[in-house]
């Protein structure tokens, strides 16, 4: 197991076993907190499902290329792993498991199986990615479909970017809460993101409050 390998599996394991282990009332009170990006992602999925379905099919799933799914290249977020592990039943975390523990193709991305991808939502990265021939294709020449991606990944920020407090960024926190930590805690681990957050909580590069 290489070491993209055993941080996801480290991660996948430490927030399955946060979750089964929680009460019911947290289980609702997180599936509350992510309600609205379950629903943004529903139209992401639904948009992308009318314009990319028919390229990608052709260019991509019936030559079994899956070209987007590269192996070790795709950044998980942490809160993208609690998301999935939320919205799955227990069958579905096992898969999600043996994926990364017995990646079906050597050269792919290790949650490629037989069947497609095995994330429920998937990682919001590669919800996100189009090739650029894929792009020109399908919404190259429909302005409003153009406008719409741009609107989506415009909102996508919402989640994700921390120059507000985000999903993405709360959800680490309430694992972080609990004794947990890991490498994909980007939102608190990456230098850049956690220069933005600092920024915004009105503190330097140092970690010191700036004085106004
Ligand atoms: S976006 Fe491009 S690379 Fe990805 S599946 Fe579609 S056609 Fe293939
Ligand atoms: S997580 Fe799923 S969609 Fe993303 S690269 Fe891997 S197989 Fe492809």
């Amino acid at each position: 197991m290489n070491t993209y390998q055993a941080e996801q599996i480290e991660a996948l394991t430490m927030i399955r076993r946060q979750i089964e282990a929680m009460g019911a009332e947290s289980r609702e009170n997180l599936l509350v907190q992510i309600k609205d990006y379950l629903l943004f992602r529903e139209q992401v999925g639904e948009f992308l499902e009318a314009h990319f379905t028919g390229i990608c099919t052709q260019k991509c799933y019936q030559s079994r290329l899956s070209a987007c799914c590269a192996k070790d290249g795709i950044i998980t977020f942490f809160a993208d792993m609690v998301v999935n592990m939320l919205v799955s039943n227990p069958v579905e975390r096992d898969l999600m498991e043996h994926a990364v523990q017995h990646p079906k193709f050597e050269y792919k991305c290790i949650y490629l199986s037989e069947s497609g991808c095995v994330w429920k939502i998937k990682p919001v990265v590669c919800e996100f990615f189009l090739c650029d021939e894929a792009e020109s294709q399908a919404i190259g020449q429909n302005p409003e479909a153009l406008a719409q991606w741009k609107a989506f990944e415009d909102a996508k920020k919402i989640y994700t970017w921390p120059d507000q407090p985000v999903l993405f960024e709360s959800l680490e926190r309430f694992f972080m809460n609990r004794g947990c930590d890991s490498a994909l805690m980007y939102l608190h681990k990456s230098p850049g993101l956690v220069r933005i957050r600092r920024v915004r909580d009105g503190m330097g590069d140092s970690g010191k409050h700036i004085q106004s």
